[in-house]
């Protein structure tokens, strides 16, 4: 019998990829396209939903061609997506109706405070695990309706359908405007705001608070389940795991257990510590959310920390200044230089998520003087990263009452080693990168083979982990600190002059 493979499909923010994994969890294969990122205007993120339909289109069929591998031999196919981001779309046309807001997008900051006043941001916290945030769908779907109120009527007359991107990509490979599945899983629906973090299901409240009208929204599913079969853009492959992509990189690591927890460095960052089956609720501004659902078994929670900017720091760096050609570029770029030279960036393009939730936050560069060269501005576009991170850990190390040993981390950012080094530095303990990257693809493909069976169990799993690479703290603690405190001054000056120009 010829080889049979699991693939992924993971819908990220800058590009989309698909990869084949055989049964060793090897890469067999990978193709990878970008979309276009838009931003109208400051604080806007968009992007167009039936470009990414069209480059999924594309890497799913170029993937199996890649490996000479017949859609027969595919077992099974694993959804993965950036979370939060909304679509909404023609159930007749199948075409969408407005840009997707991305995740990214702070347009709403101006409707919170309204929306507090019809449920307090405590209640929302308690409902949903989130802050009241621009980060999540909610408010961004309320945005959508009250500017254009013909899509509000049309939703209510159900011509229109929402969906967090796996809800778009599982609804159009199943068939689209022929019977395509609306649906989208747990980890998705949770950070909605819109969904009970206790029962797993809409809250009526919540959908009045933020305007939506029951006839838009898909079935909540578990993470691990069949869903359907798709029809394009290539037939026969069933569909059997949708989870969001933080998620999904914490089951690639095999972070199974409570307690386990990994960090991932992308467009954001995103730490995820696994708290079992039972919902958190965070004392330190960090997110309670579901980490996956098996069908028919109680849903396990995380923690989580996340950052809107990381990578993107780095991107912008390239595309809005022209200091570098290529993102690897920036470490070439730091290590002409030993240290920072006394200067700060502090990233707070989408104002600043956990543990701050300041959305008035604005970007800042301090520490400038003639000194400075770009590769000092290199270095410390790095150290961002790195003490975000920082943050983060501080916060979760609160929650768990235990501080972190270690920090295992993953995604695009991991491959530069002056990064790695800085966020060992910052933390003060080590930072561990596993061989298997890709680990939001792989924790797709691990979730949709373990519910077709072509992986007997999670251990099997567990047993593919391999360390590749560890970085141990290399600086003094007091000058660990002393930097820390720069790092917190600098945010502070970052929040102080969004209220400035408020
Ligand atoms: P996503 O899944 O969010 O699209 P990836 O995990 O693919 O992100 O990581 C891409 C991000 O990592 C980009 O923002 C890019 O700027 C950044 N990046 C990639 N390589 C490096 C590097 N060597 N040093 C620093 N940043 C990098």
């Amino acid at each position: 019998m010829s080889e049979r493979y699991v693939a992924a499909l993971d819908q990220g923010t800058t590009s989309t990829r698909c990869i084949l994994f055989d049964r060793h969890g090897r890469m067999v294969s990978i193709a990878q396209r970008e979309h276009r990122q838009h931003f109208p205007h400051p604080g806007w993120v968009e992007h167009d939903a039936a470009e990414i339909w069209s480059v999924v289109r594309k890497v799913v069929p170029q993937a199996l061609a890649d490996a000479d591998v017949d859609p027969s031999q595919v077992i099974a196919l694993g959804v993965t997506n950036q979370r939060e981001t909304v679509v909404l779309w023609d159930r007749r046309t199948g075409q969408p109706v407005h840009r997707a807001v991305v995740w990214q997008d702070t347009r709403t900051v101006g409707l919170l405070e309204e929306i507090a006043r019809e449920m307090s941001a405590e209640e929302i916290r308690r409902r949903t695990g989130l802050p009241l945030f621009s980060y999540f769908s909610g408010p961004k779907l309320r945005w959508i309706f009250e500017r254009h109120p013909h899509l509000y009527e049309r939703a209510v007359r159900g011509e229109l359908m929402f969906g967090t991107m796996d809800s778009w990509i599982v609804w159009n490979l199943t068939g689209g405007v022929e019977g395509g599945r609306h649906v989208t899983d747990v980890t998705n629906a949770s950070r909605t705001m819109l969904m009970d973090l206790d029962t797993l299901d809409w809250d009526d409240d919540l959908l009045d608070v933020m305007r939506v009208p029951r006839a838009v929204l898909p079935e909540i599913r578990s993470t691990m389940g069949t869903v359907g079969t798709t029809v394009a853009p290539v037939r026969g492959l069933p569909v059997a795991a949708v989870i969001g992509d933080q998620q999904a990189s914490l089951f690639g690591q095999t972070a199974f257990e409570a307690g386990d927890a990994k960090c991932t460095f992308g467009t954001g960052s995103f730490l995820l510590l696994n708290t079992g089956e039972t919902p958190i609720r965070s004392r330190h501004e960090l997110i309670t959310t579901v980490a996956h659902r098996a069908e028919g078994q109680p849903a396990v929670y995380a923690l989580e920390g996340s950052t809107a900017v990381a990578g993107g720091l780095v991107q912008w760096c390239r595309d809005n200044l022209g200091l570098i050609r290529t993102p690897a570029e920036i470490e070439t770029l730091a290590a002409t230089v030993s240290d920072n030279g006394g200067c700060y960036v502090v990233p707070a393009f989408s104002g600043l998520f956990a543990p701050y939730w300041d959305p008035g936050a604005q970007g800042t560069i301090v520490g400038l003087t003639s000194y400075v060269s770009k590769g000092h501005i290199a270095r410390a576009v790095l150290e961002a990263t790195a003490w975000q991170t920082r943050d983060l850990v501080e916060a979760m190390n609160a929650d768990a009452g235990v501080p972190a040993r270690s920090l295992l981390v993953d995604g695009g950012m991991t491959g530069d080693n002056l990064l790695m080094q800085a966020v060992a530095d910052a933390l003060g303990i080590p930072v561990v990168r596993p061989i298997m990257a890709e680990t939001v693809a792989r924790g797709a493909a691990y979730a949709a083979g373990l519910t077709v069976g072509y992986w007997a169990d999670r251990n099997v799993l567990k047993g593919q982990w391999q360390r590749a690479a560890e970085w141990h703290p290399q600086v003094a603690e007091d000058r660990r600190e002393l930097e820390y405190r720069h790092w917190q001054h600098a945010v502070a000056l970052a929040r102080e002059w969004g209220r400035r120009t408020a």
